[in-house]
């Protein structure tokens, strides 16, 4: 269905963001060089099927205008779901203090808190722990439910980057995790949606810098569960939708397991690079709308760096083969 290689990205023009495709030179606006008013975003792509991806092929092999880091839009911004796979690293699950997991842990997180790959990032004023995570993203492109493992290729659109930025001590502050996973402006994802035909994502380097440091450096080939057995699962107990967001999990090096912890401040510069899929970049900003005080004060005093997991113990399957 996908053909060549396209790298497809949201375009923030001044008649709104549209989707535009890389071309020989620059991005080329797809509806503008189809004709076909309709070709304005990935939904509207992933709608209409072969002959819509035809038309990005087509639009590929003309001539674009060049795109600012700022006119970047988030390559999905409004994705039905994102699933989130935590500690899919050996190494960060043991940086973590817990046991390599035997089975997908899997979390939510919704669209609200989606920017672009080159806009700021805002560190909430009720925290001093924001953390980075850098990450794969997968994007479905037809989806279905029981997909298995090796036919989840065919059901996948391509794939981008995202920073799983997570707000420590709220979200330890329980055992679930979606407090500390959703605050506003804390999912950079993009640049763009690379087609997956020509790039074999199965060992690729992944990278995070934080203010030029590589703080995470490790490769696709150490994710505890790949790409297929991800899509597989997954589809097992929901149907995989057009635009759905799988975030793949971070390797190790996040901030709260380093010592000492290194938690994002205003100003500071998180970048997060894939071999051959691109590079996001997002600048911490402090939220200026936050309240002075608050009730909600999770772990005043105590150590968020420290991982709070009470059920792990007995959610461990005993032994899977
Ligand atoms: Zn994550």
């Amino acid at each position: 269905m996908k053909g060549k290689l396209l790298r497809l990205a949201a375009v923030r023009t001044p008649e709104g963001t549209r989707l535009h495709v890389r071309g020989k030179s620059g991005y080329v606006d797809v509806a503008k060089a189809s004709g076909d008013d309709a070709l304005v975003s990935l939904d509207a792509l992933f709608a209409g099927g072969d002959e819509a991806w035809q038309h990005a092929r087509d639009a590929a092999t003309g001539e674009g205008v060049p795109v600012e880091p700022k006119d970047f839009g988030p390559v999905v911004d409004k994705p039905g779901k994102i699933l989130c796979v935590g500690r899919n690293y050996r190494e960060h699950a043991l940086e973590g203090g817990v046991d390599v997991p035997t089975w997908p842990e899997i979390f939510v997180r919704f669209a609200e808190s989606i920017v672009g790959p080159f806009d700021d990032i805002v560190k909430p004023s009720l925290s001093e722990k924001m953390d980075y995570e850098g990450e794969l993203a997968v994007v479905i492109g037809t989806g279905g439910r029981y997909i298995p493992a090796d036919r989840a290729m065919s059901a996948i659109a391509g794939y981008a980057l995202l920073n799983d930025v997570s707000i420590r001590d709220w979200q330890r502050a329980a055992t679930q995790w979606t407090a500390g996973k959703n605050w506003d402006a804390t999912l950079p994802i993009g640049p763009e949606l690379v087609t997956t035909d020509e790039v074999d994502i199965a060992d690729l380097g992944l990278e995070t810098r934080v203010n030029g440091t590589v703080v995470q450096s490790s490769r696709t080939s150490k994710m505890i569960f790949d790409i297929p057995s991800l899509v597989e699962f997954l589809s097992t107990f929901i149907t995989l939708r057009p635009g759905d967001v799988i975030a793949t999990g971070t390797p190790s090096g996040v901030g709260f397991a380093r010592k000492p912890p290194l938690w994002l401040g205003s100003g500071d510069v998180v970048e997060i690079r894939v071999e051959g899929i691109g590079t996001i970049r997002n600048r911490v900003v402090a939220e200026t709308n936050g309240p002075d005080t608050s009730r909600w004060q999770p772990l005043a005093g105590k150590d968020a760096s420290v991982v709070q997991t009470p059920f792990r113990a007995a959610a461990q399957p005993a032994s899977r083969s």
